[in-house]
């Protein structure tokens, strides 16, 4: 049985955890990693399997925008961005245009998710707090602080000090939530602190004073600190299904303390829990490697919506996600794999297989047709070679004529043949610069002679890739010209092809007489 089908057998074979919501979060500190939208499709095979199972569900994503700033991403200069170290995420400017910082690093996750068909209601920690919807939770842990520390002495074999409460209030005289700590409550009121030391990165103004801990009526005033504050989240929202990424859940972590608070201090269920395992992304590789991302947004520019959603809908969530696609063949093989799948559910050889590609899918189902499907490499090589047509050829190994179906489908090929060329193949992937200069050179415009002619000097002095790949790039801007264009060149002249492994390796990897020789002939030519 697919993976989400057996959890939703599970779920519903219960008997309990109705009505069915599942709910997934994230705190928005910055660009968003694409490890992250594991999580989110975790719950969204979830969520559509318990649709598909006849079950009524809702389903919600929470972004935690009132989470303080504790660190600022390296893209930010620090200078800027310092003194918002502390505040709440939601108080603090977005990096560029309208809204704030959380909405605008929230708001380009979620087109990620939104394009890969998850499109769960998306709810802000800050207004569960402004909405007053936090308040019962909040009195029921100040109520019962001892129980909490009770709850923490027991999973840390660490006493809490007596003055200990589960909450951080904004500090109304500097703004800053990250200093302040609660040391008192009467009831209604909380006595708190704002330090000027013990934090590291940041200072409080050194305040004291009372206020109420309860937001509402559109105010925000404070936060129950994480772990607290996860099982309140829960029972304000209604949420009954919810997993995490196995850092949360293991044994004596965030999930077992929430757990116990909603037992013994919420009396509220415990949601159907589920630990999904890490996405590991070619971690060293790709930061080296100049030009490739790897937040979601990066991610979601070099595959198809639908392949993108396939990786994550194809592997159960108790398997690690080891995506590494800098000189490796993982896409093209994602390729074959998604491929496998929609064959086996157009003949229905295989139950599992088809079900991973219905659950891939972003709209309807196709219709169950036999199909031609080109592999992704062959497309690679076609599109290489000088003199061929693609859909000539395609309709050549299909022997009959394509349809639009399979138009599409190649055209969409096509495409993202051409980045995986670019960015992320092999080297030597089936490259060979050509024993003369090719015949394809002599359209070279002006400004690619130009180029190739500049480039030669940058060639002769750099031994380095990175810094050659840099400077080449460089060369494009000083000479505004296209950069697309300019690299083409490059390939043009040394295997007659529009596209190519990364300029500057391939380069390397010759004689640089022998390149620099052929570089000066194109450019003259
Ligand atoms: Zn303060």
């Amino acid at each position: 049985m697919y993976w989400a089908d057996k959890v939703v057998k599970d779920i519903i074979d219960s008997g309990k955890f109705k009505p069915f919501w599942v709910d997934d979060m994230k705190t928005p500190s910055g660009r968003i990693h694409v490890g992250s939208l594991r999580g989110v499709l975790v719950h969204e095979f979830i969520y559509k399997a318990l649709l598909h199972k006849g079950e009524k569900a809702t389903f919600t994503y929470v972004f935690e925008d009132h989470d303080p700033m504790d660190e600022l991403p390296h893209y930010l200069p620090k200078e800027d961005w310092e003194k918002y170290l502390g505040q709440p995420l939601f108080t603090v400017p977005s990096p560029e245009g309208e809204g704030n910082y959380a909405e605008y690093f929230a708001n380009e996750f979620k087109e990620v998710f939104n394009k890969i068909g998850a499109e769960p209601e998306i709810l802000w920690v800050s207004d569960l707090y402004k909405s007053g919807k936090m308040n019962d939770g909040i009195k029921l842990c100040l109520d019962k602080v001892d129980v909490i520390r009770k709850i923490y002495e027991e999973m840390y074999k660490k006493k809490l000090p007596e003055n200990w409460y589960p909450f951080k209030v904004v500090c109304p005289n500097c703004g800053k939530e990250s200093t302040t700590n609660v040391n008192g409550w009467d009831g209604e009121k909380v006595k708190f602190e704002c330090a000027v030391e013990g934090i590291e990165w940041t200072e409080g103004c050194g305040i004291k004073g009372e206020m109420s801990p309860f937001s509402g009526e559109g105010k925000y005033v404070g936060k129950l600190p994480w772990k607290v504050e996860w099982p309140v989240k829960w029972m304000a929202i209604g949420v009954t299904v919810e997993g995490a990424g196995k850092d949360h859940m293991s044994a004596g972590g965030s999930h077992d303390i929430a757990k116990l608070i909603c037992e013994r201090v919420l009396s509220y269920p415990v949601p159907y829990a589920l630990s999904y395992e890490f996405f590991l992304l070619g971690g060293r590789k790709m930061s080296s490697s100049k030009g490739l991302g790897t937040s979601a947004k990066d991610i979601a520019e070099v595959l198809p919506a639908h392949i993108l959603r396939f990786l994550f809908a194809r592997t159960d969530y108790k398997q690690t996600i080891d995506f590494d696609p800098v000189g490796t063949m993982i896409i093209p093989d994602l390729f074959d794999e998604y491929d496998r799948c929609y064959k086996a559910y157009i003949d229905g050889s295989d139950e599992d297989l088809a079900r991973t590609f219905e659950m891939s899918q972003i709209d309807n189902l196709p219709i169950r047709e036999k199909i031609y499907l080109p592999r992704f490499r062959d497309i690679v090589n076609y599109i290489q070679m000088p003199n061929i047509d693609v859909h000539q050829k395609a309709e050549e190994m299909k022997g009959s004529k394509l349809n639009e179906v399979e138009i599409e489908i190649i055209n969409e090929r096509v495409a993202y043949a051409k980045i995986w060329l670019e960015k992320y193949a092999p080297d030597d992937f089936s490259m060979q610069m050509t024993k003369s200069l090719p015949e394809q050179a002599k359209n070279l415009t002006k400004e690619q002679k130009e180029f190739l002619s500049k480039a030669i000097s940058l060639i002769e002095k750099e031994e380095d890739a990175e810094k050659l790949q840099l400077s080449l790039y460089n060369l494009t801007k000083e000479l505004g010209i296209n950069a697309k264009e300019a690299f083409s060149a490059i390939y043009i002249s040394l295997i007659g092809k529009q596209f190519g492994p990364k300029a500057a390796h391939f380069l390397l990897s010759y004689p640089k007489s022998q390149v620099i020789e052929r570089l000066k002939a194109a450019s003259e030519s």
